[in-house]
This record gives structure tokens, C-alpha cells and sequence, in this order.
């Protein structure tokens, strides 16, 4: 089959081996596959991606970038064969959406991870038959491939523990943003306030249903917080609490992943807030405990998702809840790959491009 193969920082189209399905697996036809932010940084930077994953005993990222591999986690397919030892419940020729996960013989493989086993930027993939979820509703694949990003904005959220009346922030309105403030919005959480300095995201957030959206170029975001009835200093929530009140607690959630970032919002977070880190920062960075400690924050990071959020996401694209259609910006056969690897760079143009392998370019 035709790949979008990645060796040793470089992109080609060329011919990989059509994969086979083994014991569990199924052999589909890839319609969709996003292109992610982490492809881009583990074509440049795999070496500190896996030493990060292998210090955290994560064995699921382990490939050679000086080895060929096809990158796409971000996918919807269509069912072309079952492998041996498997239910075929779901009929050949339906749509299906996967978590980017591989079980086999050998235990477990990420998907679009692997010198092995390919990722969705490739006509054909193997999935594991216990992972499949049907596409319901005739939803199309471009809108199926959103739901494993959309899925890591619904996983933060849940993980961010909101109570309703609570007041969130989203700094940074990328795709990780975006898909937090849809992830809020399906639960019927917020007000949700939302900062970016591009205006092309800001847009976005809004059509995600951002309740305010700050360029902070012009307003700091972190100066509403009473506008929204949070108190931002001990003082105030005690008095609050004297008065009867219950005071609500300021959610932010970090999605830039630039160095610097987690001290800004140190800075400007109400005491007693909670901090999502959700943005992936690959630098050292260093931030004053002393400040988050007197107002109490609660830091904490969170990636991926559990299978129940995944599947979970997938319906609320399907019925509605979370409409994804404003944040597919580009699409392209594998030819264009590489082009929307170096289009994705400028934060005003694109938020998600999908490859679409099947398509002539
Ligand atoms: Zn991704």
C-alpha cells in the first residue's frame, strides 16, 4: 500500500507492506486520519519524546525515528476483513473509529507509533476487534477522525473535577483548547472563558461555545475573575463563606505547553483554584511554590483518555452535542502531508488538517 513514511525527520510517500491482520485484528481501509501536534514534535524531537515516555515506564512509544514508521492516531476507517479468532459483529464496509492502541501477540502497540505496525497516514491499518466503535448516525469519517483529539479535551475536563457554577479558563485555544472547551460545554459546565493570541482561535473558541474570549494582547485573562463572582484572595472567600455563600472555584486549563506559562497562571489564578496542565511543554520550566502555596492551588496534569470518554466523545459528535466542523481547516492525500506538516506551524490558518489516503492529489 501507499504511506506517508517518516525517517529520521523526513516525510516520503512510498510503498509499505500491506498489513495483516492477526488473531483480533481487523484490516481496514483508513478514510480520515488527523494530523497532530505531537507528530510534528516527534518527527523533530522523537529522541526526548520516547526518553520521557521510557522514564515513565510507558513501553506503549517505543520505535527507532532513524527507522521507518507511518505516523495518524487521529482516525477513522472502514471495515475491510476480520483476522483469525474474531466476533465479526460489525459488517464489512462500515464505519469505524478506534483508540489508537494495538493489542497483539506481543502485547500492546501505539498506533502510529511503531517501526511495525502502521499509523493512519497509510491506505490500510490493523485495528484490534475489541476497541472498534461503529460510527452511528451516518456521521461523516472527517467528523468520526475528530474524536480522539476531541476525546483528550473530555478526559482533562473530567479529570479538571468541576462542580456546576464553577468558572473555567482555557488558556491557549489550539486544538487541545478547543476540544477542552467543547468538553466543558457538552457537560454543561462553565462559564467558560477563553484566551488566545491568535484571532483565527479565537474564532474558533468561540464557535466551540466559549462564553468570553480574550486576546490577551489587549486584556489580561485573569482580570474577570469577580465579574463571574470568584473571589480571588482568601480574604474574600472567607468572607463569602461568613456570609453564607458558596464560594466557586476558578478551573484553568494550561493548553499552550510554552515555557512560562504555568507561573503566569500562578500568578493570576483566585486562591483555592485548580490548575489542569494539559498543554504539552517539553522544556524545563520552573515556577515560585511559595505563591501557590499561600493561595493553595491545585496543580495537576493530565493525557489521553480512558476508553469510556473516547467512546463517550464519539456520540456527542454524533448527536450534536459537539460540533467539529469548524475546527477541519484542510484536507489532504498523502502526497500533501508533509506541506500541512509545515502549514500547521502558523497558528492563523489551520487548527486540524485531515489526511485523507484515499484521495488523489
Ligand atoms: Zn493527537
Amino acid at each position: 500500500m501507499r504511506a506517508v513514511i517518516a525517517n529520521d525527520q523526513k516525510l516520503r510517500v512510498d510503498d509499505w507492506p500491506d498489513p495483516v491482520p492477526a488473531e483480533g485484528q481487523v484490516l481496514v481501509k483508513t478514510l480520515a486520519c488527523g494530523i497532530c501536534g505531537s507528530d510534528l514534535h516527534m518527527l523533530k524531537h522523537a529522541d526526548h519524546m520516547l526518553d520521557v515516555a521510557a522514564r515513565a515506564g510507558s513501553a506503549i512509544s517505543n520505535f527507532d525515528p532513524k527507522k521507518d514508521l507511518v505516523y495518524g492516531h487521529e482516525f477513522s476507517a472502514e471495515v475491510l476483513d476480520y483476522g483469525p479468532g474474531t466476533e465479526r459483529k460489525i459488517k464489512t464496509g462500515a464505519t469505524v473509529c478506534s483508540m489508537p492502541v494495538l493489542m497483539g501477540p506481543s502485547g500492546i502497540t501505539g498506533l502510529g507509533y511503531s517501526n511495525q505496525i502502521p499509523g493512519g497516514y497509510g491506505e490500510m491499518m490493523v485495528l484490534s476487534e475489541a476497541l472498534l466503535l461503529e460510527v452511528p448516525n451516518g456521521l461523516s469519517a472527517d467528523h468520526a477522525a475528530l474524536t480522539e483529539p476531541m476525546a483528550v479535551g473530555a478526559h482533562a475536563v473530567i479529570k479538571g473535577d468541576m462542580a456546576q457554577g464553577d468558572v473555567a479558563l482555557v488558556i491557549g485555544c489550539g486544538p487541545v483548547g478547543l476540544a477542552v472547551i467543547a468538553g466543558l460545554k457538552a457537560r454543561g459546565l462553565g462559564p467558560v472563558i477563553a484566551a488566545d493570541f491568535s484571532e483565527k482561535r479565537r474564532k474558533l473558541a468561540e464557535s466551540a461555545g466559549a462564553d468570553v474570549v480574550i486576546n490577551p494582547a489587549e486584556a489580561s485573562p485573569y482580570a474577570q475573575w469577580s465579574d463571574f463572582g470568584v473571589a480571588f484572595s482568601s480574604d474574600e472567600r472567607t468572607m463569602q463563606t461568613m456570609l453564607g455563600e458558596t464560594p466557586k472555584t476558578a478551573v484553568i486549563f494550561e493548553c499552550v505547553g510554552v515555557k512560562g506559562v504555568v507561573q503566569e497562571i500562578i500568578d493570576g489564578a483566585p486562591t483555592g483554584s485548580r490548575i489542569v496542565g494539559v498543554g504539552v511543554c517539553m522544556d524545563t520550566d520552573h515556577f515560585e511554590p511559595a505563591l501557590a502555596i499561600v493561595k493553595q492551588l491545585d496543580v495537576r496534569f493530565v493525557l489521553g483518555y480512558a476508553p469510556e470518554e473516547f467512546a463517550e466523545t464519539l456520540h456527542h459528535i454524533a448527536d450534536g452535542t459537539i460540533r467539529v466542523d469548524p475546527f477541519i481547516t484542510g484536507h489532504v492525500g498523502l502526497g500533501g502531508v508533509a506541506q500541512a506538516f509545515e502549514d500547521l506551524a502558523s497558528p492563523d490558518v489551520h487548527a486540524k488538517i485531515l489526511v485523507k489516503p484515499q484521495m488523489k492529489d
